[in-house]
C-alpha cells in the first residue's frame, strides 16, 4: 500500500511509514492511501474484541510495510480500552430501541482522541526502533483535547519527545492540566492566540527545513494519517456488531470540528461497513454546514465556544473529504451538516440531564441537539449512533452549573489531576518555539 498526496498523484506515493512519520505531504497536501481498499468483512468475527477488529481493519493498509509484523503489537497496544455501545432510555424509561451512544470516553484522558494519539505513539516508536532513528520531536497544535491525549500517549516512550501548543486561556482548566502535567519528553506552550495560531505555527515549523531537519519534526496532528486509520475501528466494530444482533445499518452523528473524527466514519462507510447516513454536528464554526448549503468553500477565523474542542473555522480534513467523495454538490448527497449555537448546546446539556438523567459534554450535546431535532419519521425509520466523544467531567466549568450537581471524576482523570503541571507562555511566533526546543 503506497500513500499520496491529496494535491498530487501517483508521483507522490511514499511508504506508510514515510507518510507517519513525515506528517504532511510536501506539496502541502494530506496524505491518503493510493487505493481506499475495500474492507474484507468475512475476517471480522462477530463482536470480536476491539483489538482484533482493529487488526484486520487495519492490514490492507500495512501491506508491504516494513511495520506488517508490528500491527499486532501496535493494535494490542493502542486498544487496550473499550468502546461500549449503550442505549438509551426514554423519559418514560421505556428503552429507545432506534439510539445507542457510541462512547468515546474510557481511554486515559477520557476523549476520543486517546485511540488516535495511542496508536500513532505505538505506531511511531516501533518506526524509530526498527530503522535506528534519532529522537523525534511530535510537534501538536491543540484546541483542547489533542494535546493530553498526545502527551499521553507519548510521554516516557524512548526515542521521541512531544512539544504541545496550546491557546492560552482558551482550553478548560481541567484540560490544561492535561496538557501541562507531564514533564519528562513532553513541553508544553501556551501560545498568546487562537486555536488556528497553533496550527499556523506547526505548519510553518515543518516548512522550516532547518527546523525540520535538526529536531527530526514529526506531526501528530488529526492530519497525520496514522490518527485516522484507528479512528475508523469503532465504526467499524460497532456498525457490524449492530448489523450482527439486528440486521440493520446504523446512521451516525458525529460532533466535528478539525473533521478527524468524522472523517474516519467516512471512509468506513466507504470500506463497505454497515454505515447508512452520517451527519456532521458542528458549533457555530459553521463553515463546513456553509459550504454544503452554499457550495463555495470559505474557511475562516475559529470562534470560541463551549464546544471549544471544535473551535476551528478551517477544517484541516475537508481536503480529504473532497478528496474522497467530490465537492459541494455531491457531497451535500453523501452526508448532511448542522450548525448549533452555544445556546442550544445549554438548553441541550440541562434537558438531557433533566430528562434522561444523563450528562454530556459539551460536544457531544451538539449531536445530541442534531437528533433531537430530526423529523420524527427520521428518528423512528433507522438506528441512530451518535459518538459521545468526551467524558462530561473534562468540562465540569461549563457541565456542573448547568445540571446543578457535581459530576463524578472517571479514576484515570483523577489520577492525572493530582500531579503538578508546569508550562511557558510564548507570542505566537515560529521564533519562540524553536528557542524552547
Ligand atoms: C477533537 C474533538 C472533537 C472534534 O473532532 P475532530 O476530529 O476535530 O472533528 C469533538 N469532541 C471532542 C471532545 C474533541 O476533543
Amino acid at each position: 500500500m503506497q500513500y499520496i498526496s491529496t494535491r498530487g498523484g501517483i508521483e507522490t506515493a511514499v511508504a506508510l511509514e514515510d507518510a507517519i512519520m513525515a506528517g504532511t505531504a510536501p506539496d502541502g497536501g494530506l496524505y491518503i492511501p493510493g487505493q481506499l481498499p475495500a474492507a474484507d468483512l468475512d475476517r471480522i468475527p462477530v463482536n470480536a474484541p476491539i483489538d482484533k477488529v482493529a487488526l484486520e481493519l487495519l492490514k490492507p493498509f500495512f501491506a508491504g510495510s516494513e511495520l506488517t509484523d508490528s500491527l499486532e503489537d501496535i493494535c494490542t497496544q493502542a486498544f487496550n480500552f473499550p468502546a461500549p455501545l449503550h442505549t438509551i432510555s426514554d423519559s418514560n424509561g421505556k428503552r429507545n430501541e432506534h439510539l445507542s451512544v457510541l462512547e468515546l470516553f474510557h481511554g486515559p484522558t477520557a476523549a476520543f482522541k486517546d485511540f488516535g494519539a495511542r496508536f500513532l505513539a505505538a505506531t511511531m516508536s516501533k518506526i524509530i526502533q526498527q530503522r535506528g532513528d534519532s529522537e523525534a520531536t511530535i510537534v501538536v497544535a491543540t484546541s483542547g483535547d489533542t494535546g493530553g491525549a498526545v502527551a499521553a500517549a507519548f510521554h516516557k516512550q524512548p526515542g521521541t519527545r512531544v512539544v504541545v501548543l496550546f491557546p492560552e486561556g482558551r482550553v478548560s482548566p481541567r484540560q490544561q492540566h492535561q496538557l501541562t502535567c507531564w514533564g519528562d519528553n513532553i513541553i508544553s506552550l501556551a501560545v498568546k492566540g487562537e486555536f488556528d495560531d497553533c496550527q499556523r505555527l506547526a505548519k510553518e515549523l515543518f516548512a522550516n527545513t532547518k527546523a525540520s531537519n535538526k529536531f527530526n519534526l514529526c506531526s501528530a496532528n488529526s492530519i497525520n494519517v496514522g490518527r485516522l486509520l484507528p479512528q475508523s475501528v469503532y465504526y467499524a466494530k460497532t456498525s457490524l456488531d449492530y448489523q450482527a444482533a439486528h440486521g440493520k445499518s446504523s446512521n451516525y452523528i458525529v460532533p466535528t470540528g478539525n473533521l478527524g473524527n468524522a472523517f474516519a466514519c467516512a471512509w468506513a462507510k466507504q470500506r463497505g461497513l454497515p454505515i447508512g447516513e452520517l451527519i456532521l454536528a458542528t458549533n457555530a464554526n459553521r463553515s463546513i454546514p456553509d459550504y454544503l448549503e452554499k457550495g463555495e468553500w470559505q474557511p475562516r477565523n475559529s470562534i470560541a465556544t463551549l464546544a471549544s474542542a471544535m473551535d476551528v473555522g478551517n477544517p484541516s480534513n475537508m481536503e480529504r473529504l473532497r478528496n474522497l467523495w467530490g465537492d459541494a454538490n455531491e457531497l451535500s448527497n453523501r452526508l448532511r451538516a448542522f450548525s448549533v449555537t452555544d445556546e442550544a448546546i445549554q438548553t441541550r446539556i440541562v434537558t438531557e440531564f433533566k430528562d434522561y438523567g444523563i450528562a454530556w459534554c459539551p460536544h457531544t450535546a451538539t449531536a445530541f441537539e442534531v437528533y433531537r431535532n430530526l423529523p420524527e419519521d427520521e428518528r423512528q425509520q433507522a438506528h441512530w449512533i451518535i459518538a459521545a466523544t468526551a467524558h462530561a467531567a473534562k468540562f465540569d466549568e461549563i457541565v456542573e452549573p448547568l445540571i446543578g450537581t457535581p459530576i463524578a471524576i472517571p479514576e484515570e482523570l483523577a489520577h492525572l489531576l493530582e500531579w503538578p503541571a508546569s508550562f511557558d507562555t510564548i507570542e505566537p511566533s515560529i521564533d519562540e518555539v524553536i528557542s524552547r526546543l
